[in-house]
């Protein structure tokens, strides 16, 4: 299951440099060994905008010409299609069954691409960074929620994983975290 993470860093590095003690932590909670947290996690991931709203399935940057439909938003091979399932999803958009071939349904008209929902253009499995997802602690909208913080601890060398369903801001306060900077992360277990 992935969850969002916030990982809080003392002072207010850049973006490279905060990407990178995040990239750290992650390194020290992800991975095979029995205490890791995570199998693995990333900066920003599916969580990405949760800062500053930013939708990165709208931006263009993190899309590409649809492989699917050749950028039409229709699909054509249905055929391909099971026939149950292809047939009743034609029916729905007004694809015409003209035909079975080699136990498949085949279909005129062609239905809106599934990969792209018809707009011809396919989001990325990856977002670029987004710099938003690293912001100042002062920064930080009062309501902002996330599954874990995840920081070093002061007389620690080591990156903790704390908390379950957390107010990103009051549990900050109540360890005693001050003048940071936070960075949206992405971790699976
Ligand atoms: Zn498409």
């Amino acid at each position: 299951m992935h969850c969002h993470v916030e990982f809080w860093i003392p002072g207010e590095p850049g973006q490279l440099e905060a990407r990178q003690i995040a990239e750290d932590m992650l390194d020290q909670v992800c991975g095979d060994f029995n205490d890791a947290h995570f199998d693995y996690g990333t900066v920003g991931g599916r969580w990405t905008g949760e800062h500053d709203g930013y939708k990165p399935y709208k931006d263009p940057a993190n899309t590409r010409p649809c492989t699917h439909c050749g950028t039409t938003g229709v699909r054509t091979d249905t055929w391909r299609w099971a026939a149950g399932e292809g047939e009743k999803k034609s029916k729905q958009r007004g694809a015409r069954i003209v035909g079975y071939r080699r136990g498949k349904v085949v279909m005129q008209g062609g239905i809106r691409c599934n990969a792209c929902h018809g707009t011809g253009k396919e989001v990325l499995g990856t977002y670029n960074p987004h710099n938003g997802d690293v912001m100042p602690q002062s920064r930080i909208y009062r309501k902002l929620e996330a599954q874990h913080l995840i920081y070093v601890p002061k007389r620690c060398r080591k990156a903790r994983v704390h908390g379950d369903g957390i107010k990103v801001l009051e549990t900050l306060k109540e360890l005693g975290l001050t003048g940071g900077t936070l960075v949206t992360g992405d971790c699976h277990y």
